[in-house]
C-alpha cells in the first residue's frame, strides 16, 4: 500500500476563493493536489500524521492585477509631486509602444496574474492584446480629450473603433476608459458614459486620486490649470464639485463602473460609490511614488465598497506585480480585506467569476503572500 503523504499549508490568511478570507485556516495537500480546506484544527483531526507547514501571510488563488497601462513598460519611473507625472508620460511619448505592452505582458504573466485589467492607448496594442493574451482580461480603450469643442467627433471616432473591436472580444474584453476627470470635457465623458451603461461595456476611471484633482475641479486652480491649457483650447470651467460627485452628476457611476484611485474621498462620496455598485482599484505604491496620499480603506469597507489592487504602470511603479501592493499595505489594513482585494475584489471588478481552491486544484494555483 502507498500512502502519499499529506502536508496542512497554514498562513495568517488563507482564502479559497469562497467563503470569507479565514483567520487561522489552512490547506491540506497531497502529491500535487489540494484535498481539503478548513480551520487549521479541523484539518489537524482530519489529518493527525500531516505535517504543518508554515507559508506566510497569506494563500489564496491566483491574483488579480486590476489596473496596468502595459505600453507604459518602457518608461522610466517617476516620483514627484503629481502634476509632473502627465508631462513626464509626455516627454518620453516615443517609450510608448508595442515592445513596451508585449514586455509589460510578459511580466503580469510571469507574476502568475489569473486576469487583468489594461488601460490601452494604442491600437496596435488592442490588436495585440485581443489576439495575444494568454490571460482573461478587459482592455480599456483610454481617452483624453480635455477640449468640450472635441467631443462629438472625438465620441464618433472612439464607437466605431469600440464596435470593431468588441467583434473580436475572446479571453480579452473591451471596455472604455475616459482617463480622468479633468482630462476629458463634460459632454465627451457624459456621452462616453451614456454608451457604455447603454451598450453594457465596462468604464474605468481614474478619479480623486489627487489634491491636485480635487482644486482643479472645486476652484480650477493649481498645477493641473497649466497641465490643461497644454491640451485644450477653451478655458476650463470648474464644476465645482470633488470628482466622486461631479462623476455622480455626469452619469459616470454605476455597477459597471471601475474608479482608479479613490484616495481623496469622503464619506459620502464613498456612499455614492457604494449605493451605485462602482468598483474601486486602489494602486498603494503609485499613490506613494506620486505623493498623493493614502486611500480610506477602512471607510470603504465600512460602507461595502467592492475593493481591487492594481500596480498602475511601470511609470509610477518598480513593478508589475500586484502582490507587492498587498504587501505594501500589509499591518496597515485588515488583512483579510487586503487578500480579497487582491483576489474576488479584482475578479468582481473585471465580472469574471473567482477561481477556488478546493478539492483536486492542483497546487500550481495556490499562490502565496511571504
Ligand atoms: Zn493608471
Amino acid at each position: 500500500m502507498f500512502w502519499l503523504k499529506t502536508e496542512l499549508w497554514t498562513a495568517e490568511v488563507v482564502y479559497t476563493g469562497f467563503g470569507t478570507p479565514m483567520l487561522h485556516g489552512a490547506l491540506a495537500v497531497q502529491g500535487g493536489t489540494v484535498v481539503g480546506q478548513g480551520s487549521l484544527e479541523e484539518l489537524k483531526a482530519r489529518f493527525p500524521q500531516a505535517e504543518v507547514i508554515h507559508k506566510g501571510k497569506a494563500l489564496f488563488p491566483p491574483p488579480v492585477n486590476a489596473h496596468t497601462h502595459l505600453d507604459l513598460s518602457l518608461h522610466p519611473l517617476y516620483q514627484g509631486p503629481f502634476s509632473g507625472f502627465i508631462p513626464h508620460v509626455v516627454a518620453h511619448r516615443e517609450k510608448r509602444e508595442l515592445r513596451a505592452a508585449q514586455r509589460g505582458l510578459e511580466e503580469l504573466v510571469q507574476s502568475g496574474v489569473g486576469a487583468f485589467a489594461d488601460i490601452v492607448f494604442q491600437d496596435e496594442v488592442m490588436e495585440f492584446l485581443l489576439q495575444e493574451s494568454p490571460l482573461p482580461g478587459i482592455a480599456f480603450y483610454e481617452v483624453f480629450a480635455p477640449d468640450p469643442q472635441d467631443a462629438e467627433e472625438m465620441f464618433q471616432k472612439v464607437r466605431a473603433k469600440v464596435e470593431a473591436w468588441r467583434k473580436r472580444e475572446g479571453r480579452v474584453r473591451i471596455g472604455l476608459s475616459p482617463h480622468a476627470p479633468y482630462s476629458v470635457s463634460p459632454p465627451l465623458l457624459q456621452k462616453l458614459a451614456h454608451y457604455a451603461h447603454t451598450q453594457g461595456l465596462p468604464l474605468m476611471v481614474h478619479a480623486a486620486e489627487s489634491r491636485e484633482e480635487v482644486a482643479f475641479l472645486r476652484t480650477g486652480e493649481g498645477p493641473l490649470a497649466g497641465v490643461y491649457r497644454r491640451f485644450s483650447r477653451t478655458p476650463w470651467k470648474a464644476p465645482g464639485l470633488t470628482p466622486v460627485r461631479y462623476l455622480q452628476t455626469l452619469g459616470v457611476l454605476g455597477p459597471d463602473t471601475v474608479l482608479v484611485h479613490g484616495v481623496h474621498v469622503d464619506e459620502e462620496e464613498v456612499r455614492m460609490v457604494a449605493d451605485s455598485g462602482s468598483k474601486v482599484v486602489l494602486c498603494p505604491r503609485s499613490n506613494g511614488n506620486l505623493q498623493v496620499g493614502e486611500a480610506p480603506l477602512g471607510l470603504y469597507a465600512r460602507h461595502g465598497v467592492e475593493l481591487a489592487l492594481g500596480t498602475d504602470s511601470r511609470a509610477s511603479s518598480p513593478d508589475l506585480d500586484v502582490k507587492n501592493e498587498a504587501l505594501s499595505l500589509w499591518g496597515k489594513a485588515e488583512p483579510r480585506l487586503l487578500v480579497r482585494a487582491l483576489t474576488r475584489g479584482g475578479y468582481r471588478a473585471l465580472g469574471l467569476p473567482t477561481p477556488r481552491l478546493t478539492r483536486g486544484t492542483p497546487i500550481s494555483l495556490v499562490h502565496s503572500l511571504l
